[in-house]
């Protein structure tokens, strides 16, 4: 393969006169595979924008000319006819995936970065509570709560006591820690102080409300930043809408066109507010001891079925004649069809397409800190209620240890009752005064693929405790329900309970 990259623009590459003559002439070699980069802005590939680069790939579908003399002739005023007619025109949104948009997000609340956090088809890197001590007065006040009013003055004083009981609770754990965790001796002072900084911020993490300020940086195409733009500005939330707002006007200085109409979407604030009155409705049985995992649905015939795929793919014969080969088969044979695949697969692979074909559906109660995390796992399905302080918080355990839960407690017990104050008038803007600590229920659809990979990251001791607990109870249920799906799956820590040979 031809490793040559163009250092001016488009010299020194082959014309198109002459890849079309190589076709069926003994004479001419035929065209050799290249690759070779397009990137936005870079003089190499003649300063292409964005959109005059998501034009360049369109048109190849059309034009049998190599793309850098298709970019030859591409310009703003021609990309941004282009999109008008195809993307905007007849709705061929797939062109706009070619424009890709990278956006520093700085100081929005942890309750908006996970509206714009949901939308999987981008890329997120946030900053971390575990990593970093958030500094005091790093919090949203919503515009919702009219200024000088007694609601906003609950609100502000809410959250100031939270961070600063947060930063109380940094000082103080510190300083009991070191008598539960003395430096080992082969370690350095500095490592030595990290180990016990993670300890500490994980731990007092809970005391954080989801309106704590959070910086995150986005990687998405403009079909995804449209979408995105569309969410936000049609959300219940002002901090939101403007973020929404922001976001199509920084997105229009890089894609004007693609993003031109992107705005409020009424239909997505109809279907959110039908839910939200429809599932309102609803009168629960009381739950005496509410289990904080469930395995709700699973397939039986996962196996089966995975064991078709597997197969199906080196058939030569419909998928209904290899499901009935399968049903014939010895457990044993099977098994055996599922260990070749996964013989070989090392701790950074993953498990083939095939392991896609069967879906595990789980009900999970964790709090909002561990949801945070959960959440960003993008190939699953997840659906959480809202933020609430209903359901009850976690104390976590250093501060239970620290002798620190009676002030844990009063500072949970203030942000309920400022929640509570809040909901009767303004239930979207309370969700600000949840803590970390405060546990959400979140309904998770994820096949067998996706099931592996975060069994894997997720269970492993370098994972916080508050989402490793639940996943390995997901795991475990899923292991009891169907063993054989797991049998061949690796972890780099096997739970006590774990039942197979771990080199099976
Ligand atoms: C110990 C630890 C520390 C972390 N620290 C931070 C942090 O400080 N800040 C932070 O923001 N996040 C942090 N994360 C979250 C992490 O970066 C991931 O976003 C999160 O774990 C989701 O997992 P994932 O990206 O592997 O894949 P998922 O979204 O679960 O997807 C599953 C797999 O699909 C593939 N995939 C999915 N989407 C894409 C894509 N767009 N492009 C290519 N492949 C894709 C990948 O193979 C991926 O592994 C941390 C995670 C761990 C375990």
């Amino acid at each position: 393969m031809a490793d040559h990259v163009p250092q001016e623009p488009y010299r020194g590459l082959p014309s198109s006169e002459g890849w079309q003559l190589s076709f069926g002439d003994p004479d001419v070699a035929p065209p050799q595979p290249r690759v070779y980069p397009l990137t936005a802005g870079d003089t190499n590939s003649g300063g292409l924008t964005e959109e005059e680069l998501a034009v360049v790939f369109a048109m190849t579908s059309r034009r049998p000319e190599p793309f850098v003399e298709i970019a030859q002739q591409v310009n703003t005023q021609k990309a941004a006819d282009f999109h008008e007619r195809w993307v905007l025109g007849y709705g061929h949104a797939s062109v706009a995936e070619h424009a890709v948009l990278h956006m520093a997000v700085e100081d929005i609340s942890r309750l908006a970065c996970d509206t714009l956090e949901d939308n999987r088809l981008a890329s997120y890197t946030e900053k971390s509570s575990r990593y970093q001590v958030l500094p005091r007065y790093a919090y949203h006040v919503p515009d919702e709560l009219p200024l000088h009013s007694k609601a906003r003055r609950t609100y502000v004083e809410t959250c100031d006591h939270l961070l600063q009981t947060y930063h109380d609770f940094m000082t103080q754990a510190s300083i009991y820690l070191p008598e539960e965790m003395p430096r080992r001796e082969t370690e350095t002072e500095a490592g030595y102080s990290q180990r016990l900084r993670r300890v500490v911020t994980d731990n007092c993490r809970f005391l954080l409300p989801a309106a704590t300020l959070t910086n995150v940086g986005v990687t998405a195409n403009a079909r995804t930043i449209e979408h995105l733009i569309q969410k936000l500005m049609s959300s219940d939330l002002l901090e939101e809408r403007r973020l929404g707002t922001e976001f199509r006007h920084r997105s229009r200085q890089i894609t004007p066109t693609l993003v031109k109409y992107a705005d409020r979407n009424p239909y997505m604030e109809r279907v959110r507010e039908r839910q939200l009155h429809a599932g309102v409705q609803l009168k629960g049985e009381p739950e005496d001891t509410p289990a904080e995992v469930t395995l709700e649905h699973h397939d039986p015939d996962g196996e089966a079925k995975l064991v078709t795929a597997l197969l199906f793919r080196s058939a030569r014969i419909p998928y209904r004649q290899v499901w009935e080969r399968v049903q014939q088969m010895r457990p044993a044979r099977r098994l055996g069809v599922v260990a070749d695949t996964l013989a070989q697969m090392g701790p950074h692979d993953t498990p083939p397409r095939e392991f896609e074909v069967v879906d595990f559906t789980f009900g999970l109660t964790m709090d909002y800190g561990a949801y945070r995390e959960f959440k960003r796992h993008r190939m699953q399905t997840y659906i959480p209620q809202p933020l609430t302080v209903d359901n009850g918080y976690v104390v976590p355990p250093l501060i239970q240890r620290a002798g620190l839960e009676g002030q844990f407690k009063e500072a949970m017990g203030r942000a309920g009752d400022a929640f509570h104050g809040l909901a009767t008038r303004h239930r979207p803007v309370a969700q600000y005064l949840v803590t970390h600590a405060h546990k959400r229920r979140v309904l998770s659809k994820m096949n067998l693929r996706e099931c592996y990979h975060l069994f894997q990251l997720r269970t492993q001791t370098q994972a916080h405790f508050s989402i490793r607990e639940p996943i390995e109870q997901a795991m475990r249920l899923a292991v009891e329900a169907q063993p054989d799906l797991f049998r061949h799956m690796h972890l780099r820590h096997y739970p006590e309970w774990w039942p197979f040979d771990q080199r099976e």
